[in-house]
């Protein structure tokens, strides 16, 4: 597909996500790779048709749209294998059945992101597959977790509500000293951040409806693995039936023809606004990595190359109404699920209600936000006119 050798081997990430996947002269000089429709696929013989002797056989498989953004991502992450799927959740559940079977037991983070906890808990526990919940800082210490049923790890680090910095070395050699997988859904960091394979990890996975489509405008998803876990995630997927959209995966690829740049601005954006909230006196404490009095920021230092533009803060503890006068009328941060897209974002969060293996306990509200590509001085003054509304009211 991609001949890359003509241009040498680029690490860059700027260069690997403008010409990851491209093959401009396979499609007549046109910059972008075609978007590809299509369920059937014409062999052009009968030896062909029975042999299944093909690249492309049939459109839920692959096309040649989608295999450019496979190959482009996995570029980026630096792994052998990626697959698409139609959402990160899907991404999330695909990677996890391609491990496990009945009387099996998973070690899951207690800070994931809530919907991954709702498929272990409703799907999984139907298969008899047990996940086991643990503390997001145990590090080393998951090794007294494993036992011999115990099939998988799966992290996300941060927690993408609670910021939980997880010591993903330090897991990866427990696991892998008895031979269990590690999964990291990748989102918060994208590859361009945290380099996964680098740091141990069998399986990354990418919600990339969020930094990747960047525009808040599709569903997508992406699980990338190293040679070992290859065949198991390519078998699951396609007997499951996955299938992205051709639109979908084309914006896919759109948006992360862009995807350095953006993160650049969101993660000096974020930054700027975390470390100004930091001043405020209405706000307890921020939650973001980066910071260097924050929770995890020594982890964030030793592992990771950048942070992107979500983040959370812990309010001193207001009034419902008043956190209402604050949250509603803002100009620029909008309230809405999902991130990653131009636009910021601001929603309160409580994780109290599904916590099993910590606590999640802050004398006041919590909130997220992500910071977009606006002017950081336009978003200032809308959180600072929203905190004028907090204290009135
Ligand atoms: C949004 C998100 C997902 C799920 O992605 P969808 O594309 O919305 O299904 C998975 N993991 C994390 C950390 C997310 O933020």
């Amino acid at each position: 597909m991609t001949d890359k050798n003509d241009k040498g081997p680029s690490q860059h990430h700027a260069s690997l996500v403008t010409h990851g996947g491209r093959d401009p002269f396979a499609a007549h000089g046109f910059v972008n790779t075609p978007v590809y429709r299509g369920s059937t696929v014409l062999f052009p013989s009968y030896e062909k048709l029975i042999a299944y002797d093909q690249r492309y056989t049939y459109g839920r498989n692959t096309t040649p749209t989608t295999d450019a953004l496979c190959e482009a991502i996995r570029l980026l992450e630096g792994g052998e294998f990626t697959v698409l799927a139609t959402s990160g959740l899907h991404a999330v559940s695909t990677a996890i059945l391609s491990f496990v079977e009945a009387g099996d037991e998973i070690l899951m983070t207690d800070s994931v992101y809530y919907p991954t906890r709702r498929f272990c808990d409703q799907v999984l526990s139907r298969i008899g597959v047990k996940t086991v919940y643990y503390d997001p800082l145990v590090g080393g210490g998951i090794a007294d977790l494993i036992t011999d049923k115990t099939r998988l790890v799966f992290t996300e680090c941060p927690g993408s509500q609670s910021f939980e910095m997880q010591d993903i070395p330090a897991i990866t050699a427990a696991a892998h000293a008895r031979d269990v997988w590690v999964l990291l859904d990748n989102t918060w960091a994208t590859p361009i951040y945290f380099r996964a394979f680098e740091h141990g990890v069998d399986v990354s996975i990418q919600s990339a409806t969020k930094y990747i489509v960047g525009h808040a405008d599709a569903l997508l998803g992406s699980i990338t693995s190293n040679a070992r876990a290859a065949e198991k995630i390519k078998r699951t997927s396609i007997a499951l039936g996955n299938a992205t959209g051709s639109e979908e995966t084309f914006l896919g690829l759109r948006g992360l023809r862009t995807l350095e740049v953006r993160l650049r601005r969101h993660y000096q954006s974020g930054l700027e606004i975390a470390r100004w909230l930091d001043e405020r006196a209405e706000v307890a404490e921020v939650l973001h990595p980066a910071l260097p009095d924050a929770r995890g920021h020594d982890i964030w230092k030793r592992d990771f190359l950048g942070a992107t533009g979500l983040f959370s803060i812990l309010l001193k503890p207001v009034s419902n109404e008043a956190l209402a006068a604050m949250l509603d009328h803002l100009k620029y941060f909008g309230m809405g699920y999902s991130w990653g897209g131009y636009e910021s974002l601001i929603v309160p969060f409580d994780c109290r209600s599904y916590r099993t293996a910590t606590t999640w306990n802050p004398e006041g509200p919590a909130l997220r936000l992500h910071i977009g590509l606006e002017h950081v001085e336009d978003l200032k003054s809308d959180l600072a006119a929203g905190f004028e509304r907090m204290s009135a009211a």
